[in-house]
């Protein structure tokens, strides 16, 4: 693929040096001609006026001499002038290689810099499918060996493949949606009410926040509406607050907040959980990055949650950050542009 890329450089830059050297051949062709014209006019106009003046000149000799000076004058200009232009054009032809060479970097920068992205994707991807695969594989292996399997073996054996296979399904859900998003499929828009939107994420996640005691805080105006699609601004805004839960210790605080900003919603997500590392932060939208952790442990995700948050925030013209406290907490702040605040 870089050999491809390198080639794709190389013709590019063939094809802009082509194009900017044939703007200056015209160019200077077109100068040379105009010159040249000029030239002969003043030469034939010093002819004439030579000319209509016969007693400028003792003799016939010395007439024929000056004009026979002049007209090497004439010549030597021109070949001067057509020796500049070829300079020029050598001194162009360097100049435009290496601006050529210059824009076609930057013209396919950014299909490398998605390529290299995707070929990460990829490879991540696939790390993240063959973990549960083997340890599903090494777990049926060792089992098969063993002489004595009893019924709780068998059991133990199923509900940990289980365990695999949900976080297996899980992962291809994620990486579908990445992928049809990425596609550009189109979601239907309409116009969602937010209070209503955070009222049903607390009643799909009562369990958690009951299991770890969290003080959980909703305060979303009635009438603050986004236009979007109502099952992804969902997705979005569960992501957000299902990580504030699960990287918050048991007794501690989520809060949801809505304020309006000009005709901006700017809705905040804050916890007083773990935090994130200041390094860490600028990462923390990319796909599988995972900011405490060693891949596969059990209580972090793949890391594709903030990434699929991220892409819902683009489709809908949103923009989405976060600011944090290693110790204190994290809010993430996700602005919607497109916004109403109808009563009903
Ligand atoms: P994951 O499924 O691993 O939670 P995410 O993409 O949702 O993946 O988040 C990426 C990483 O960002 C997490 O692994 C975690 O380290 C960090 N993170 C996300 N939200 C929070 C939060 N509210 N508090 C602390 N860390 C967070």
């Amino acid at each position: 693929m870089r050999q491809l890329f390198n080639s794709a450089i190389i013709k590019l830059t063939l094809a802009y040096t082509a194009i900017l050297l044939l703007v200056s051949l015209i160019f200077s062709i077109s100068f040379y001609q105009v010159s040249i014209r000029e030239l002969d006019a003043n030469f034939n106009a010093q002819t004439q006026r030579i000319e209509g003046r016969p007693g400028l000149f003792q003799n016939i000799e010395d007439r024929v001499s000056f004009l026979h000076e002049r007209r090497q004058e004439l010549a030597e200009s021109k070949d001067k002038l057509w020796g500049r232009l070829v300079l020029v054009n050598l001194l162009m032809l360097f100049g435009s290689s290496l601006l050529s060479y210059y824009l076609a970097k930057r013209t396919l920068q950014p299909i490398e810099q998605a390529h290299d992205a995707q070929s990460r994707f990829t490879a991540d991807a696939s790390h993240e499918l063959r973990t549960p695969l083997a340890s599903m594989r090494a777990e049926i292996e060792v089992l098969l060996r063993s002489k004595k399997i009893s019924k709780a073996d068998y059991q133990q054996l199923l509900s940990s493949n289980l365990e695999e296979l949900h976080k297996l399904t899980g992962l291809s859900d994620a990486l579908l949606k990445l992928a049809r998003r990425d596609e550009g499929v189109q979601e239907s828009f309409s116009s969602i009410n937010l209070g209503v939107l955070i009222t049903s994420i607390k009643k799909t996640l009562s369990a958690t926040i009951k299991d770890k005691k969290i003080h959980f805080d909703a305060k979303i105006p009635k009438n603050y509406h986004v236009s979007g699609d109502p099952q992804a601004v969902k997705e979005m805004l569960l992501i957000l607050v299902e990580n504030a839960l699960k990287y918050t210790p048991s007794k501690g605080k989520v809060n949801v907040t809505a304020r309006k900003r000009g005709r901006n919603i700017v809705v905040e997500v804050a916890d007083t959980g773990i935090g994130i590392e200041a390094s860490k932060l600028p990462h923390i939208f990319e796909r599988f990055y995972r900011a405490d952790s060693s891949r596969g442990s059990s209580k972090n995700g793949y890391g594709l949650g903030l990434a699929i948050a991220s892409q819902i925030a683009q489709m809908h013209e949103a923009q989405i950050s976060v600011a944090s406290k290693v110790g204190k907490g994290t809010t993430f702040k996700v602005v919607f542009c497109k916004t109403s605040f109808k009563k009903k």
